[in-house]
């Protein structure tokens, strides 16, 4: 394409920040983003966008932009050419491999970043160094749904599409946060509420905007969304509407499962979520009258001790009353970043290849090992979660990290911080030095979505094209390439032109993608998987067959303990999130002139009744003490949390970044970091 200075391109893409997966043409003249403009042809969105995907782009001209390789000199950094930056990479894995093996190495993939370099990055890993040590942020977000679904269902993304929830009777919406997270498919919803008739159902602890429109919202106690939800199912089998014909035809374990409801009575449940009764009657009646009912959940699910078991609980609940395989029905985890959902499909996963493949496997491992003539290790890689033990207990030595601010966003960050400083070497490569980045031994200039081509994977698996709209700032160049540079310093031979030939490769690869070809995305065409060879893709799941065996669903019995632990002393409960204006840690919306001056500071809701309690006001400036660290912060007090529960958004970048809270408490199954169970003490630092 004629990058012209004197010319205005439009060019297609999609946005970069959540996973509704928006797509529009962004303008541009030279490097100047003129506008953006949605298309009715736009599969998730159509002529929608919120703030950020029509706003938030300026951040790709910040001053701030790493635009060459970075080579740390005692505590500061100077400039190096790509060659002298990626020669001292590749020596020090060599060196890395040669003297402590390949899995004193890790490699983290980014959400940010696109299919094929998600790919490549795993095949650096596996087949160029020898180790499965790989992973990618999904671990920070959404890998307890993904469990809960494997268990269930078979497969690990949204049952349906975004347009198939404007057509459910009844929306459940648990622990999401969705009008300002996932502002466009929210906007969906309240349409189909406000102009259909449709139920809405809303579950969460704080009363943010779906809830004030919601036909009841309810708050169970922090923590106890297993046991609503697992009381409520025993209900609906209780009363005799279970869906029978579903159960018979297409689900195994329904006598296994039912017993292990046994202890889900209407009482337990009720002392156990503070939910009355009546309440737990009212959702069960609701379930049963819709004619279909789409469940939606987030991080308010996932990012407990027990995230992957109330997944699991939620798509029990929809099997049980035959919510799958039909438009309007099914399960909807919402996934966070635009490609969080591409980042594990593409196999940057310590157990699984490309399509969700096991490693463990023998014949699909052959297969690889065939592919990319190496053999690679059967056993299981660290996530991680476990990479940071492994660093503190001197097994991993090196890591290569990119677009991920892991410093920032994982949880409990002073250790992990002191995990950075033991690595031997530590490189990271971004689009601007991060929090993390100030701990590397190499910074590498990466390129953001405007400046490369490749494709993005939805939170409904729909696949997207993305094209090049800008030449890359500076020496910064597109992860894939940069991968590649590194992956033949290391001898290896891969020569992409392309990532369309690496998509070409992957599909070649994986059953999941056999159908998918560049052509078949050209423009805003879009494909969801599965896609078999013949180019059919699957809009909805579960029409017909569950990807296991013999084809059925399986219920999945879970149990319960009180993930909460509070005392006098660590007495306050800490919720998290996200704000509509910011993108998680906000690393790329706080470069964003329009977006930092509207919303330039964090800040912590509190209730009215603790803002009394403890003389607290708009602007109060207070310290928040776990036995993990402080962070301060000023308040706001708000209706929308109530009691001791306070609320302090994820974006921030200073001292009042919430992982400084964190413990290293995870979900039992998949160790995402449990962010939403905190206790905390309170001190009044400076009053307004
Ligand atoms: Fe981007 Fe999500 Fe907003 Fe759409 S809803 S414009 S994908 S941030």
């Amino acid at each position: 394409s004629a990058m012209r200075d004197d010319r205005i391109e439009k060019t297609k893409t999609v946005c970069t920040y959540c996973g509704v997966g928006c797509s529009f043409d962004i303008w541009t003249k030279d490097r100047k983003i003129l506008k953006v403009e949605p298309s009715v042809d736009a599969p998730a969105n159509g002529i929608s966008t919120c703030v950020k995907g029509k706003f938030g782009w300026d951040f790709v001209n910040s001053e701030s932009r790493i635009t060459k390789p970075l080579i740390r000199e005692g505590d500061a950094f100077r400039e190096a050419s790509w060659d002298e930056a990626l020669n001292l990479v590749a020596s020090k894995m060599k060196e890395h491999k040669q003297n402590s093996g390949a899995d004193s190495m890790a490699f983290i993939s980014s959400s940010k970043c696109t299919n094929e370099e998600s790919y490549v990055m795993q095949k650096l890993a596996r087949g160029v160094i020898g180790t499965n040590n790989v992973d990618n942020c999904s671990r920070y977000c959404q890998t307890p749904a993904t469990m809960g679904l494997f268990r269930t269902v078979g497969h690990g993304g949204d049952s349906g599409s975004i347009t198939d929830i404007a057509q459910a009777g009844l929306v459940l919406i648990v622990g999401s946060n969705t009008s300002e997270s996932h502002p466009v498919l929210a906007t969906r919803v309240k349409r189909a509420h406000k102009l259909h008739g449709q139920r809405l159902l809303v579950s969460d602890i704080r009363k943010h905007e779906m809830a004030e429109r919601a036909d009841l919202f309810f708050q169970p106690k922090p923590g106890s969304d297993l046991v609503w939800l697992s009381a409520v199912t025993k209900y609906i089998v209780d009363q005799g509407w279970a869906d029978e014909t579903f159960l018979n035809n297409r689900v195994n374990g329904l006598q296994e499962y039912v017993d292990s409801l046994e202890k889900f009575t209407l009482d337990y449940a009720s002392e156990a979520t503070g939910l009355s009764k009546e309440t737990l009657i009212q959702i069960a009646e609701e379930v049963h009258n819709a004619k279909t009912t789409s469940v939606l959940w987030a991080m308010g699910v996932t990012q407990h001790s027990g995230g992957s078991d109330t997944s699991t609980a939620i798509s029990n609940l929809l099997l049980i009353t035959g919510n799958y395989g039909k438009p309007g029905a099914g399960s909807y985890p919402l996934r966070g970043h635009n490609n969080v959902q591409g980042a594990s499909d593409f196999g940057s996963m310590p157990d699984r290849f490309p399509g969700y493949e096991k490693v463990a496997d023998d014949e699909v491992r052959a297969k690889y090992e065939k592919a990319w003539n190496t053999t690679i290790p059967a056993e299981t890689g660290l996530n991680n979660h476990e990479m940071i033990d492994a660093i503190h207990d001197g097994n991993l030595k090196m890591m290569y990290l990119k677009g991920e601010d892991m410093g920032i966003v994982d949880s409990n960050i002073n250790y992990v911080h002191e995990a950075f400083e033991k690595l031997d070497f530590f490189v990271v490569q971004d689009i601007f030095l991060s929090k993390t980045a100030e701990f590397a031994d190499v910074v590498l200039p990466a390129s953001p979505s405007l400046e490369k081509d490749g494709t993005f994977t939805n939170t409904e698996r729909r696949i997207q094209r993305l094209y090049q709209a800008l030449e890359p700032l500076g020496d910064s160049r597109p992860d894939w390439e940069i991968i590649q540079d590194l992956a033949s310093r290391l001898g290896a031979d891969w020569n992409y032109t392309h990532p369309s030939e690496i998509m070409e490769e992957a599909a070649s690869l994986s059953p999941l993608y056999a159908g998918v070809t560049y052509e078949r995305l050209e423009g805003y065409k879009s494909l969801q998987w599965p896609v078999a060879a013949d180019g059919t893709d699957s809009p909805l799941l579960f029409l017909e067959d569950f990807p296991f065996p013999d084809g059925k669903a399986r219920l999945f019995p879970v149990d319960w303990t009180m993930p909460l632990q509070f005392d006098e002393e660590y007495d306050i409960h800490v919720n998290n999130g996200r704000l509509l204006e910011h993108f998680h840690e906000g690393n790329m919306t706080y470069k964003s002139e329009g977006i930092s001056s509207k919303t330039p500071n964090v800040f912590l809701e509190v209730s009215e009744e603790l803002a009394k309690d403890r003389g607290l006001e708009d602007g109060t400036l207070v310290r928040l003490t776990s036995p993990y660290g402080v962070v301060k912060v000023e308040c706001l007090v708000t209706d929308r949390v109530k009691g001791k529960e306070v609320y302090l958004p994820m974006n921030d970048n200073g001292e009042g970044a919430i992982n400084y809270l964190t413990s290293s408490q995870a979900d039992k199954d998949t160790d995402t970091p449990a962010y939403k169970e905190i206790s905390a003490k309170m001190d009044v630092l400076k009053p307004k």
